[in-house]
């Protein structure tokens, strides 16, 4: 075997090889990693919009193409880009071999359009890598147990350049691409948006599913489970581009505000108050393939409570029609709901230590004279559900209050935690099952107590006003979730130390007093935690967390879920009972 400096994995995307003289281009940054003594793997999407035209194509035969056909015909565009690079690559005078996803062995369930990777097999890789080789393999697709051509998803050849990544202990992954990195938002949504030298890999999974495009989540997911630090860059111009690794320690408390445009809310009104209700709710959407983002139910009065979620918009119909059958069988008052909000989050790692955070998020919302529907927290990020029409003051609004227009990153890639190369035989073993869900821990934490504002005016700056009042209380304050509001009154509920509970409720019925609203509070209750990878991203973990509850008879108070947890507060007399239902329901020791 040939002694080499260091094993890349480079991607190009579609823009990035959109024409002869842009593959060529390409290609002379791989000759040029290759020449320098690293061993190279690119991964190549197709080229320009070109599957966007396959896609169109095949609408021009027939309104409803066969998923099998389809990702038949869309594998051929990178089956014509890697083919092209490799003849670039050669004409250099490199050894360049080309493969499509099926050579490679990259092995994935049936589902067509959006399978996911079961296993990677490398020898053939490694073989031509270690005879000196560049090898250029086409992303996005893959094979399944019966030998069709599947597809990863669109934008799915980040996937296959991480997973590839991964299996090869490459040290590290190249994503070149139309932008010079990651922004702290969407520059086309907010001009004053600007570059990130480095962002963990936490933030960026949070990032990625709450809207910031740039990479694909799955991408992102398993980056992090196989430790493959990824730096991003753009393919035009040179530059330090970001790094997204694990380890990570910024100053920033904030690292990014992420839009989710195309949501929309579904509220299920007076759901009996039982356990078992979202169960059965959330069971039906995600065996219908729905995926739920937003969850949140209130505190319930009268022996009823209020669910809320959000969906994307094109699973709308779908969505209401299951809902509207699960909310007559569960003798619910009703089913309204919403097409045209948008989700705004922040994002940091840095939030964990700080306070006031959201705080001062909604108090740049409510200067903005922004009406805020829904809220929710999780460790490191706040999210809050606007009218679609507010989105993009939303969004700079939050930008600002964070001090992220123009900021000048100072972090360097240098800064971060040198990577723990895994063992090549634990990554072997990990192979099997590589983009399943992996539930890392749950944990109880039975040191909080839970305060609820009931029947607050729904005006812009409410929950400003609140978080304000209690900041100056010195509260130090963990989970907060605001539910839709009806009838003009909204709710409230927040986690605090249980020691500060005294001075919470002192303070949240001063607060209460004056905007004609009430509290009601839990001195102590339990929080379950669970952590992981793919949450967000297989349907239906909310639900194999709320069907083991609801046959236990536990009835869960609050919920938030976020890409790497959930949390769920149960009454504190369950928690023990909780936390071992969950271990075995997720069969964690
Ligand atoms: N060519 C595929 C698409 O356009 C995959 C990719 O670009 O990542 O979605
Ligand atoms: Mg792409």
């Amino acid at each position: 075997m040939k002694p080499f400096m260091a094993r890349v994995v480079q991607k190009f995307g579609g823009t990035s090889v959109a024409d002869p003289e842009k593959i060529v281009r390409a290609a002379k940054k791989a000759a040029l990693r290759h020449a320098a003594g690293d061993q190279v793997v690119v991964v190549v999407s197709a080229m320009g919009k070109q599957t966007d035209l396959l896609v169109r194509l095949a609408g021009q035969i027939t309104d409803s193409p066969s998923a099998r056909e389809l990702d038949m015909l869309l594998s051929t565009g990178e089956q014509v880009s890697v083919s092209l690079f490799a003849m670039a690559l050669q004409s250099m005078g490199h050894k360049a071999v080309s493969l499509t996803g099926g050579q490679i062995g990259i092995r994935t369930d049936s589902s067509h359009t959006r399978a996911r990777i079961q296993s990677i097999s490398t020898d053939h890789v490694r073989g031509l890598l270690e005879g000196g080789a560049i090898v250029i393999a086409a992303g996005f697709q893959g094979f399944d147990p019966d030998g069709n051509i599947t597809t990863l998803g669109r934008g799915g050849s980040d996937t296959t350049a991480v997973a590839l990544a991964a299996v090869l202990n490459a040290d590290r992954c190249e994503i070149y691409t139309d932008v010079d990195g990651i922004y702290t938002t969407d520059p086309r949504v907010h001009c004053g948006a600007a570059r990130l030298a480095t962002v963990s890999h936490d933030e960026m999974l949070e990032l990625a599913s709450l809207g910031a495009g740039v990479m694909h989540s799955r991408s992102i997911e398993f980056a992090k489970k196989f430790g493959v630090p990824i730096i991003v860059r753009s393919s035009f111009e040179d530059g330090p581009g970001t790094e997204i690794s694990s380890g990570l320690t910024s100053r920033r408390t904030v690292s990014g505000v992420a839009l989710a445009k195309d949501e929309a809310r579904v509220t299920v009104e007076d759901v009996p108050d039982q356990p078992g209700a979202s169960h059965q709710l959330f069971a039906e959407l995600a065996s219908n393939g729905i995926s739920v983002d937003m969850i949140i139910q209130n505190a319930g009065t009268g022996g009823t409570a209020d669910i809320s979620f959000t969906v994307t918009n094109q699973d709308v119909p779908a969505a209401l029609e299951i809902t509207n059958s699960v909310a007559g069988r569960l003798r619910a008052a009703g089913v309204t709901h919403d097409p045209d909000v948008a989700k705004v989050s922040i994002v940091g790692s840095g939030m964990v230590d700080a306070e006031g955070v959201a705080a001062t998020m909604f108090d740049a919302l409510s200067a903005a004279k922004i009406n805020v529907h829904m809220i929710t927290t999780s460790e490191i990020k706040v999210s809050v559900l606007v009218d679609r029409k507010n989105a993009q003051k939303s969004v700079e609004a939050a930008h600002k209050a964070f001090g992220l227009d123009g900021f000048v990153d100072e972090s360097f890639p240098g800064d971060a935690a040198p990577v723990q190369k895994s063992d090549p035989l634990e990554v072997v073993r990990r192979l099997e099952g590589m983009e399943d869900l992996a539930i890392e821990d749950c944990q109880l934490d039975m040191s909080q107590a839970l305060v609820t504002f009931m029947n607050l005016p729904d005006t812009p700056g409410v929950a400003a006003a609140v978080f304000e009042e209690v900041g100056r209380a010195g509260l130090n304050v963990d989970m907060i979730v605001q539910s839709f509001p009806r009838n003009g009154r909204a709710e409230i509920s927040f986690t605090v130390p249980a020691s500060d509970r005294q001075r919470a409720l002192a303070a949240a019925k001063n607060i209460a007093q004056t905007r004609g609203a009430e509290t009601t509070d839990v001195p102590e209750v339990a929080k379950l935690s669970i952590t992981g990878v793919g949450i967000r991203s297989h349907a239906g973990v909310a639900d194999k967390l709320f069907a083991p509850l609801a046959d236990a008879g536990i009835n869960i108070d609050l919920i938030s879920t976020s890409e790497v947890r959930v949390n769920v507060l149960v009454a504190a007399e369950h928690g023990e009972r909780s936390l071992s239902i969950l271990r075995t329901a997720f069969e964690l020791k």
